[in-house]
């Protein structure tokens, strides 16, 4: 439990700090270890409740640091509700995103390898239109959840 998110997981992200002229604290080798085994999207509340030893202010700057080395990836779902996750490209799996606009809450949608099929294909005329070249994507659909609905 100590450490779950792996030793590749932490080399990886420190070496992505590095790379941002920041370190690789303890305190944000805890927030990755809980966003890796968490397999759900964040809050800072959410944070804070799965360890009460975090303190607010230290929490919000390293999300901040993790986010702008390219390991976190924030998910904005209106005022004050944004979520985080390990970035894609540290993670084995692809996923996309439910937000509700009315509660903020996000859940992931995890998609079907015919869903990225149709979704490549049509990206691919986007990409031939447009003359970009995608190498990931990501969308949300956003709307009402069940408890909101
Ligand atoms: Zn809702
Ligand atoms: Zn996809």
């Amino acid at each position: 439990m100590s450490d779950p998110a792996g030793d590749a997981l932490h080399r990886e992200v420190g070496a992505r700090l590095t790379r941002h002229d920041q370190r690789y604290t303890r305190g944000r080798r805890r927030l990755i270890d809980l966003l890796a085994s968490a397999r759900r999207p964040l809050t800072m509340n959410d944070v804070l409740d799965l360890d009460d030893s975090l303190a607010q202010s230290s929490v919000y700057r390293n999300l901040a640091v993790l986010e702008s080395g390219g390991a976190v990836h924030r998910i904005h779902s209106g005022d004050g509700h944004a979520h985080f996750e390990l970035a894609e490209d540290l993670t084995e799996d692809h996923h996309h995103h439910l937000v509700c606009r009315d509660c903020g809450s996000v859940f992931d949608f995890e998609t079907t390898t015919d869903f990225e099929g149709s979704v490549s294909r049509l990206l691919g005329e986007v990409q031939a239109q447009s003359g970009f070249r995608a190498d990931a994507h990501r969308f949300d659909l956003i709307g009402t959840c069940r408890e909101c609905g």
